[in-house]
């Protein structure tokens, strides 16, 4: 399979190029030529198939051409570790738990898939492949975690100091290995810079063999996928669900899209945003304009210019009308999410993230504009990665925190301080790494 640039449609490159230098030079995003189809029959009985044999058959579509058959079934098998279930809360009102992989966040199933993906299309090469990656919370543990004992790779993250929760700080920092953690002296914004300016040193990207693990890489979306199909399939049959996805960059209503555009039958999909409501305004008016981030307690979601946006358009051919019919945009500030917190709690006894709070919001709302309609609600994170919040709205020690985050605690910190000099940072690469 080929993949194009949303901002050159001529170009073509092969998978390998697409998934290691996750971004064309042009700028855009790479997409797929064709559009895969799932094989004859697969969604007359999908019902019946398990979540891995449904991730397997999804990835098969899109990678079955340039990966072997085996090898994908094991990165299928490796990425699909834990369940995605889905919950019952009220009538006609479900929530997707996305939160069961290592790090507690949906982000674990896009991370897995691609460090598996990028370890197989390089098990050829001597040269060790460095991931360098700059977060400001939930993708720098998730990478971590994913790329964690895998061979012949390393992982560098950039993280600013003092901006990230103690929690996900112990995520980056206590697994070392092949994972180490910067701790730079600065902004989110200027670790970026200082990851952008490695990626433009030629030499340097040679020497280290550099690889970029942001959110646009196309290896993140297709995993994403197969949750929306599993989902679908745990519903009375006949029931075709709404989706309703708590939204920053887009990568996962895209993903959702991308399971639609494969024959997965859907009613809608709302797109659920905070007051970064940059979509739901688009699609309200037609007019798109980024505007810088506002923060908010669902801050994952706090993003001002959306970096899927591109491909949420390319999928409909450009075409706003068509764009519109698919998807809804919805929008709640903090005081919603946390009033919503407590009406989840009380109404139902479930306990929502704030995330999916927004998510909920959305629904209960599409609900009433559409009685008949079932909806799915995205739980993207668990609550616990979120403690203050759940703490002042349902009251201290309501949330449980999982074992595998609660470890983290008590294990040692390791990360290496940096400033915010590029040149300093080159040779601490250079020293350390070449
Ligand atoms: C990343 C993230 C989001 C936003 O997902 P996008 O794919 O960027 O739209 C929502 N919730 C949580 C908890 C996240 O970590």
């Amino acid at each position: 399979m080929h993949y194009y640039s949303t901002n050159d449609h001529g170009l073509r490159v092969e998978l390998k190029e697409a998934i290691l230098r996750s971004l064309p030079a042009d700028n855009g995003l790479y997409m797929p030529v064709e559009l895969p189809k799932m094989p004859e029959g697969f969604w007359d009985n999908y019902r019946e198939l398990d979540f891995q044999e449904i991730g397997y058959q999804v990835a098969m579509a899109f990678f079955g051409e340039d990966v072997a058959d085996e090898a994908l079934r094991d990165i299928v098998k490796g990425t699909l570790e834990f369940d995605a279930p889905l919950v019952e809360i009220a009538q006609q009102d479900h929530i997707l738990e996305l939160f069961h992989g290592p790090t507690l966040a949906f982000k674990d199933f896009g991370a897995r898939f691609m460090a598996r993906l990028m370890a197989w299309l390089t098990r050829h090469e001597d040269q060790m492949l460095t991931v360098l990656v700059a977060t400001s919370g939930d993708t720098g543990g998730a990478v971590a975690s994913a790329f964690q004992g895998v061979e012949g790779t390393r992982v560098v993250i950039l993280y600013p100091k003092g901006k990230v929760s103690g929690l996900q700080e112990k995520q980056l920092t206590v697994i070392g290995g092949n994972i180490t953690a910067l701790e730079v002296n600065g902004s989110f914004d200027d670790c970026q810079t200082l990851v952008k300016s490695a990626f433009l040193d030629r030499k340097l990207s040679e020497d280290l063999n550099l690889t970029s693990a942001n959110s646009i890489n196309l290896s993140r979306l297709v995993p994403q996928s197969f949750y929306y199909i599993h989902a679908a399939r745990q519903l009375p049959e006949g029931i075709l669900p709404t989706f309703v996805v708590p939204s920053g960059n887009f990568g996962n209503l895209t993903a959702g899209l991308l399971a639609m555009k494969l024959g997965l039958p859907v009613e809608q999909f709302v797109a659920a945003t905070n007051i970064n409501d940059v979509i739901p305004a688009y699609l309200d008016s037609g007019e798109y304009k980024p505007r810088p981030s506002v923060a908010t307690i669902s801050n994952a979601m706090d993003v001002g210019a959306p970096s899927n946006f591109v491909r949420l358009k390319e999928l409909f051919g450009d075409s706003f009308e068509d764009l519109r019919d698919h998807i809804s945009g919805l929008a709640f500030d903090d005081a919603q999410t946390r009033a919503a917190i407590r009406e989840v709690k009380e109404t139902t006894g479930y306990t929502i993230d704030p995330h999916g709070a927004v998510g909920w919001l959305a629904a209960k709302s599409w609900r009433q504009a559409k009685p008949d309609s079932t909806t799915i609600t995205l739980e993207t994170a668990h609550p616990a990665k979120f403690l203050d919040v759940m703490d002042e709205e349902l009251g201290k020690g309501s949330v449980e925190i999982p074992e595998r985050l609660a470890v983290l605690a008590d294990k040692e910190k390791v990360a290496t301080p940096l400033g915010t000099d590029t040149t300093a940072f080159h040779q601490w690469l250079r020293d350390e790494l070449v």
